[in-house]
């Protein structure tokens, strides 16, 4: 017996006025549904879809915290890891590049509070080793910073932990900040300049290219000049914000609580000095006494960088 031509449907009997596959009702499962959507439905999805993908990339608190705790944990695995000491070098000279260059001389004294002048190679220089270094991108940074000098422990500080309504070790988060400060006063800076505009809107995806492609030379490159750097930088810095702020003394009487101490301004490349910070904030070098120790100063000079006269930062006084 020949199953095959069982299996066919049945022949369409004469007079009979329903089509092939219909059922009794005279529809079709399998016709295909006119397109009732508009033109260009589909391109405006993809678009859709392209631009939460793009959001993604875009710098927020959250995201920094989740780097912060990340790296945190590549610098308790690294300290466990046995590796070399010629790796620990490598993550010294991470720490010096995110944390002094991009952090420090770069995000702090120049973006922030344009203490010096700086030729279009050094803010070039600055921004990538700042970017990368994840605490946000250096316009951003630097107007969530002012708006610290402005407020200082009262409210509306981005860091304080006088005011704090939780929990102290909180403040040692960067989630916590919000460096979205005067969103409207940034995009209209941000317009005048393509450079910063493009690391802001493709920040997280600069700095996770940056990570994979050290990743790609060997795991250990990138374990141990990004991902132990980066977590010394954001959380010492988070550290500093809090200590300067509660212990230490004063060369200078200040309307805030903000102190000098020793042991951050080694650890941190000078800005344990915030005391003499916070009286000068338009001062590039954070040394008062002569045995007050500022490494970040040091690096101005080096780079033959001059003390601006004219302290204006783009945005003006948040
Ligand atoms: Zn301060
Ligand atoms: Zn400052």
């Amino acid at each position: 017996m020949n199953h095959k031509l069982d299996n066919h449907p049945p022949a369409r009997l004469a007079g009979s006025t329903a089509a092939d596959g219909e059922d009794a009702n005279g529809d079709n499962p399998n016709r295909r549904r006119p397109n009732t959507r508009p033109a260009g439905h589909r391109r405006r999805k993809a678009m859709k879809y392209l631009r939460r993908c793009r959001g993604w990339l875009l710098p927020s608190a959250p995201r920094i915290g989740a780097v912060q705790l990340a790296t945190g944990v590549a610098v308790v695995i690294a300290a466990f890891s046995g590796a070399s000491w010629h790796w620990w070098l490598v993550a010294l000279l991470g720490y010096f590049m995110h944390g002094c260059v991009g952090h420090s001389v770069g995000y702090h004294r120049y973006f922030a509070h344009r203490s010096f002048k700086a030729p279009k190679w050094a803010e070039m220089l600055f921004t990538f080793c700042g970017t990368l270094g994840c605490v946000g991108p250096p316009l951003a940074w630097s107007f969530m910073h002012r708006r610290h000098h402005a407020r200082s422990d009262q409210n509306g500080d981005p860091y304080t932990a006088h005011l704090y309504p939780r929990p102290h070790w909180r403040a040692l988060l960067l989630g916590d900040y919000r460096p979205g400060y005067s969103e409207k006063r940034l995009r209209r800076v941000l317009r005048h300049q393509p450079l910063q505009r493009f690391v802001h809107r493709y920040y997280f995806g600069i700095v996770g290219g940056y990570a994979l492609a050290l990743l790609a030379i060997d795991w250990r490159l990138c374990l141990f000049g990004w991902a132990v750097p980066v977590g010394l930088t954001l959380w010492i810095s988070a550290l500093d914000a809090y200590t300067t702020h509660h212990w230490g003394y004063c060369n200078y009487q200040t309307r805030d609580a903000s102190r000098n101490l020793w042991w951050m301004a080694l650890l941190f490349w000078g800005e344990g000095w915030h005391n003499n910070h916070h009286a000068r904030p338009g001062d590039w070098n954070f040394r008062k006494r002569w045995w007050e120790f500022d490494i970040g100063a040091m690096v101005i000079a080096v780079m033959g960088l001059r003390p601006s006269l004219a302290n204006k930062p783009p945005g003006g006084d948040i």
